[in-house]
């Protein structure tokens, strides 16, 4: 019993925030139990670990502290403004793709505005205006047509615009579909043999600086090699530019390095030296600024889904556990087909059986897990999904007019609300039954 127990804590342990403290205590997050959160703020519950989350920008600034650099931390990720502000008084900047986004970095952080890059294949007229007026670092810009917008509405605004092209290196990459960008046939960036070619074209325009070479082959990549390969396609567009006489300060890697979803042995300070070294050494030569724009990596071990048992439900052979939980809350799995580890957040005595853990929506797509081993739950439990920091709550929605998870942050011995749990009310604000008599 004892031994089982302390299997269980060492197969979520190292690279997660959440352990249990003895075999029979509950799950806590640094030094507080999720019990005593769920019993506080309710479920479903994010819960977040401070300590976590600036670790691991730290492990990122550490890994390329021996060159010129800024980790701009991908907002869409998580972009709870708390855990904004925790980064940005860290150093970081930020990588965005809205208006809604650059709104989120200045209300949490306005004085980290000059660390802010925004990128994304659809800008409109008025997010670049809001960008431009703002003073951001530098606008990653997706197509010719884009980078036309973009030289007008600064000529309109009376400024220059710092940008880069996001080149499509043309790299393939081992990951799930939806999430692999790097290729000439998907949406994003510009072809790379395409790209000195828009660079020269600009050199006339007084209010456009040619700033950077940008790439973002994809997320949840787990191997360095791709990055490198990306990279040393960049730094050769660099001395082309270069020869041409167009001077470029910045390199941006874009993010997408992977966590392993399964193995809670995973050590990310050795998966981040490797990337590192990929990077530097594909960079051979230059000396201008490196820009990172990691998101997952940061922050997904970091949170963890707290949900509570509804029923246990027998379908002939199968078991279902319904939790309060749904794919409106983390649609991970529904999405991508991820894998989420689900453990007890009090240990659970007895064999572990093959049960499907799913959530109330009418969609049969509704599931966290399928025909997964857990020891036996019982209504009134409550469980932990983990790896859920990111693209968990910033993917949610109000599916079948579910109002929204609350968020926690632990910070050392405290925990504090970062989002009330959303209300119908909030639901209902923003419409209009019908016309007025
Ligand atoms: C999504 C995205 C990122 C972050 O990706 P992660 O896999 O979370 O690291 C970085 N840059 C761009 C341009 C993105 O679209």
């Amino acid at each position: 019993m004892f031994l089982e127990a302390n299997l269980t804590t060492a197969s979520i342990e190292s690279s997660r925030p959440f352990h249990y403290p003895t075999a029979k205590s509950a799950l806590h997050c640094g030094k507080i139990s999720l019990e005593s959160l769920a019993r506080k703020f309710g479920t479903p519950l994010y819960v977040y670990s401070a300590d976590q989350i600036l670790e691991r920008l730290q492990l990122f600034q550490q890994a390329f502290a021996g060159r010129h650099h800024l980790v701009c931390y991908a907002v869409k990720a998580n972009s709870s403004l708390a855990i904004l502000k925790l980064l940005a008084e860290k150093g970081a900047g930020f990588d965005i793709v809205s208006g809604g986004e650059l709104e989120r970095v200045l209300a949490a952080a306005p004085e980290a505005i000059d660390r802010v890059v925004f990128s994304g294949v659809g800008k409109t007229t008025m997010e670049i205006d809001q960008a431009l007026r703002a003073g951001i670092l530098e606008f990653n810009v997706e197509s010719e047509a884009e980078l036309e917008l973009l030289a007008a509405r600064a000529r309109k605004l009376k400024t220059k615009a710092r940008f880069a092209l996001r080149v499509n290196p043309d790299v393939f990459t081992e990951t799930h579909p939806y999430i692999s960008t790097g290729l000439r046939e998907h949406k994003f960036g510009i072809d790379i043999r395409q790209a000195l070619q828009i660079y020269k074209r600009s050199v006339g325009n007084r209010w456009l600086e040619a700033h950077g070479v940008s790439v973002h082959i994809g997320s949840q990549i787990r191997s360095a090699e791709p990055f490198g390969a990306a990279m040393e396609r960049a730094n050769k567009l660099v001395r082309q530019l270069d020869n041409a006489g167009i001077a470029i300060n910045v390199v941006d890697a874009g993010g997408g390095l992977g966590i392993d979803y399964h193995d809670g042995g995973f050590d990310p300070a050795a998966k981040l030296t490797e990337y590192a070294s990929a990077l530097n050494q594909a960079l051979e030569g230059f000396t201008g600024r490196l820009l990172l724009e990691p998101g997952r990596f940061i922050v997904a071990q970091a949170g963890a889904l707290v949900a509570r048992v509804l029923h246990v439900k027998h379908n002939g052979a199968k078991t279902f556990v319904i939790t309060d939980a749904a794919m409106n809350d983390l649609i991970r799995p529904a999405l991508y087909q991820a894998y989420h580890e689900i453990v007890p957040v009090r240990p659970r005595a007895g064999n572990a059986r093959d049960v499907d853990v799913v959530g109330p929506i009418c969609e049969t797509g509704d599931f966290f897990a399928r025909d997964r081993a857990l020891k036996p739950l019982r209504p009134g439990d409550l469980v932990a999904l983990l790896d859920a920091g990111a693209y968990g709550m910033a993917q949610s929605s109000n599916y079948n007019s579910r109002p929204r998870a609350a968020e926690v942050l632990v910070e050392g011995r405290s925990a504090r609300l970062i989002r009330r749990r959303e209300t119908v009310v909030d639901l209902l604000a923003s419409e209009v039954v019908g016309p007025k008599s």
